[in-house]
């Protein structure tokens, strides 16, 4: 009997070990069969992970269409279900959120032409209801189930896209942190090593400011292994190493980012990174990874392979910052690797060595208020107000405030300096010197790059009676009235619509926006009454208006936008449809 129900224990045990293993073997995310491809043809990429975009690290990877020409098909990577779709007139366009339980994975579609017909119906449903075509909906697991490979809609050019192409990303669903797809084998094959443009010494002082700069090209160095053989004489204590570089995949002609990088001094390694995950909350922290003064006025982008030290980037690896110390007597030896997902590697020797003559730094003004990266500031000047969070920047700076006051006494404060990133959205706000009562809620904060650069909306909401948005970049501020409604123009409307599927209007605003602190403009179409669900595009200002579904005969049309400070533009017409 004993030996019996030790058997029976045994095959128990047996069993469920097979099974254990059985379901480990399934759900293993990271062996390139859980999940399949989103396309299927082997294709292309036209931006990878973690490339570095102008306010942001891509959070995906942007597949080619297999013919630029006729529907390209895209599929669920895995077996789950829609969790969110997004409709935008920008950003992602047409978006679906697909999560799989199994593996806490949600996967992510950008910038679609269209749907199934069953995701199509509730989104028609829900914009319907909301009467709005730009809506985020977040669904119950049971609505829209879903198998991996079934089809899911076609791929596009919705939203900020130039190009029809899929933009995807894998998140871990939890944290919502976009990770590598590369690392779930959605790839293309790439045998070609990262392209390396120019090397950029910095002489840094103690704040991590440059004072001194020397450039050397290495467009025509084509080896695996460069080395420059004579020592790099730097004027300064200090040294920090930039780099302009981009990756290239096989058949492809766009500059991607690279994946990893190793800086070793004296054969230590210094600084590195892996580009394998980013958090949102992180990913503006980009203007501060890359030289921003340099992007801004040159409009090239060199990585800094050397930390601020606001810079918190989770995927920085650093010692001692990525600086150098360099010696008089002693050369620094400096070995620098770049590589690509697939390993092809290029790597740079090089040496350093303190100059004799030191580079003399400008003195800085005494007068100005040291801003520490950790500490807060509040900053009260009659009409104005700043507030610094802990952490708000990615370096110490010397606030610097001008005030200018003209003879309608509108006041301007030139905020700082255009050329210095910000890591966090920091609260300004300005109060009116003479309040205009009767035009307060036409005020927003207006953007400029200094006197007579052009002026960007950022919004605002009155809290008390200043007037208060979040400052993303610094430059020159000040309250302006934006009283001018938007426009609607015809494209392709007459009153004889005839057999036209669809119209098409321009809809324009009279100033760009920027920031969370502005809303977009609100755009409601009805024909007869009805509300009408009618795409709008913001890089092309188009709306379109859907006429195939109307009965022959005549119709109304009515057109209503709204700007951010309330203004209102209205279009009504009769027409006529005869198919
Ligand atoms: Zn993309």
């Amino acid at each position: 009997v004993a030996i019996r129900r030790f058997s029976v224990v045994g095959v128990i045990i047996f069993y469920f070990c097979q099974v254990y293993s059985q379901s480990a073997k399934i759900t293993n995310p990271y062996d390139g069969q859980y999940f399949r491809s989103p396309v299927d043809y082997d294709f292309q990429l036209s931006g990878n992970f973690c490339e570095l975009r102008e306010t942001h690290f891509h959070a995906g990877i942007d597949i080619k269409p297999s013919s630029i020409f006729g529907r390209v098909p895209l599929y669920s990577i895995g077996k789950g279900y829609v969790s969110r779709i997004k409709i935008s007139a920008g950003g992602y366009g047409k978006a679906i959120f697909i999560e799989h339980p199994e593996v806490g994975y949600t996967s992510v579609y950008a910038h679609l032409d269209g749907f199934n017909d069953r995701i199509e119906f509730i989104i028609n449903q829900h914009q319907k209801s909301l009467e709005s075509y730009e809506i985020d909906i977040l669904l119950n697991p049971d609505i829209l189930p879903i198998e991996k490979g079934a089809f899911i809609g076609n791929m596009g050019n919705t939203g900020h896209s130039f190009g029809k192409h899929l933009h995807f990303e894998i998140r871990d669903t939890k944290t919502e942190k976009p990770i590598n797809p590369f690392h779930f084998g959605i790839k293309s094959e790439d045998h070609i090593a990262p392209s390396l443009i120019t090397l950029a010494i910095h002489g840094l002082d103690p704040d991590f400011y440059k004072i001194w700069e020397k450039r050397i090209s290495l467009i025509h160095q084509k080896e695996k292994e460069i080395t420059i053989t004579t020592p790099i004489e730097v004027p300064a204590w200090r040294t920090g190493i930039a780099l302009n570089m981009f990756d290239k995949s096989d058949n492809s002609h766009n500059k991607q980012g690279i994946y990893g990088f190793h800086l070793y001094v004296d054969d230590s390694l210094v600084y590195s990174y892996h580009l394998d995950k980013i958090s949102y909350d992180q990913s503006r922290y980009i203007t501060g990874f890359y030289d921003y003064k340099v992007r801004k006025k040159e409009n090239t982008t060199y990585s800094l392979c050397y930390k601020y030290p606001g810079n918190n980037l989770d995927f920085l690896n650093t010692g001692d910052n990525g600086l150098i110390p360099v010696y008089i007597a002693k050369e620094r030896k400096v070995r620098m690797e770049i590589e690509d997902f697939n390993k092809n590697r290029r790597t740079i020797h090089f040496s350093l060595i303190r100059a004799e003559q030191m580079t003399e730094q400008t003195a800085k003004d005494s007068t100005l208020s040291v801003i520490k990266v950790g500490d807060s500031l509040a900053v009260n000047d009659n009409y104005l107000s700043i507030y610094f969070e802990p952490n708000s920047l990615f370096r110490n700076i010397r606030l610097n405030i001008q005030k200018e006051e003209n003879a309608k006494n509108e006041i301007k404060y030139h905020i700082h300096d255009k050329y210095e990133p910000i890591k966090k959205p920091i609260k300004i706000g300005l109060t009116p010197k003479f309040p205009k009562p009767n035009k307060l809620d036409k005020a927003i904060i207006v953007r400029t790059n200094g006197n007579g650069g052009s002026k960007v909306n950022y919004g605002g909401r009155w809290s008390k009676e200043q007037l208060t948005t979040d400052m993303i970049e610094f430059g020159t501020f000040f309250i302006d009235y934006d009283t001018i409604a938007p426009t609607i123009k015809s494209i392709s409307f007459t009153p004889n619509v005839g057999k036209k599927s669809e119209v098409r209007f321009q809809i324009k605003d009279n100033l760009p926006t920027r920031g969370k602190m502005v809303d977009n403009i609100r755009i409601k179409v009805w024909i007869d009454g009805n509300f009408v669900i009618s795409p709008y595009t913001s890089k092309t200002q188009i709306l379109q208006i859907p006429m195939k579904d109307l009965s022959n005969g005549g119709h109304d049309l009515k057109i209503e936008v709204i700007d951010h400070s309330g203004n209102v533009a209205n279009f009504t017409a009769g027409f006529v449809v005869k198919k």
